[in-house]
């Protein structure tokens, strides 16, 4: 199957439904990217600063790239030119960072709050409680140039679809109650980015608006080590 097949299968996959498709790009070469954007693809993700940095020239304007990984404040000032949504807000301090950064380039940037609800405890991301501190504090009322779109997930790495389903339900409820108490007039707060490779059908069917999807477009990822 070659990636314009895997994107027609994913288009199929979202036809009816309010997702999009992230196509998650790390690991691989412009090459495949440039393949990717042939075939109709716009939203693409990646997971480190560096490797967006060096891809992001290589490709139209029109691409919209979204930050899915761990990001370090001393690191936001190389995306803030360009990146479109970063989905993985995880401080007060590293959204305040954003919106000084943003602000240097006359730039409003996308933010998801990303969540931690996976088992693992390696899977970085706030709490609810965390997340009511950030959005009631006059830091986050006073940032102008980081606009939150909604938030961001990562379930478990389970075979057990009970427990991931479990969790994209946990994930949704979670942007129900924030969306209700602190952006009820925001029509932009609208994405709930659940779902990968192995999960986005049950992702789908709890109200994802964001699929983030790399391994089933490109195949598998080669890192030279274990991911
Ligand atoms: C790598 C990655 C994905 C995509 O994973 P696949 O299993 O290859 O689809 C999605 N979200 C995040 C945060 C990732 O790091």
């Amino acid at each position: 199957m070659s990636i314009a097949d895997n994107l027609r299968f994913f288009q199929n996959e979202l036809h009816g439904t309010p997702a999009r498709l992230v196509v998650v790009t790390k690991t691989h070469p412009v090459e495949r990217l440039r393949e990717a954007y042939e075939a109709g693809a716009r939203l693409f993700g990646e997971n480190k600063v560096q490797e967006m940095v060096a891809k992001q020239p290589e490709l139209p304007a029109d691409v919209e790239w979204h930050l899915i990984g761990h990001l370090q404040t001393n690191k936001v000032k190389y995306v803030a030119p360009f990146v479109h949504t970063i989905q993985s807000i995880d401080s007060l301090r590293l959204l305040l960072e954003i919106d000084k950064q943003a602000a240097r380039h006359s730039r409003v940037v996308r933010g998801l709050l990303q969540f931690h609800v996976a088992r693992e405890e390696t899977k970085s991301g706030l709490s609810l409680a965390d997340a009511e501190e950030l959005l009631g504090s006059e830091a986050f009322r006073n940032a102008r140039h980081v606009q939150l779109t909604g938030i961001m997930g990562i379930a478990t790495n389970t075979d057990d679809a009970a427990q991931v389903q479990r969790e994209f339900r946990e994930l949704r409820g979670i942007f129900e109650k924030l969306k209700a108490r602190y952006f009820a007039d925001e029509p932009a707060f609208r994405e709930l980015s659940m779902g990968m490779s192995a999960d986005y059908r049950l992702a789908l069917a709890e109200g994802s608006t964001l699929i983030r999807v790399g391994s089933a477009i490109f195949g598998a990822r080669n890192y030279g080590k274990v991911d």
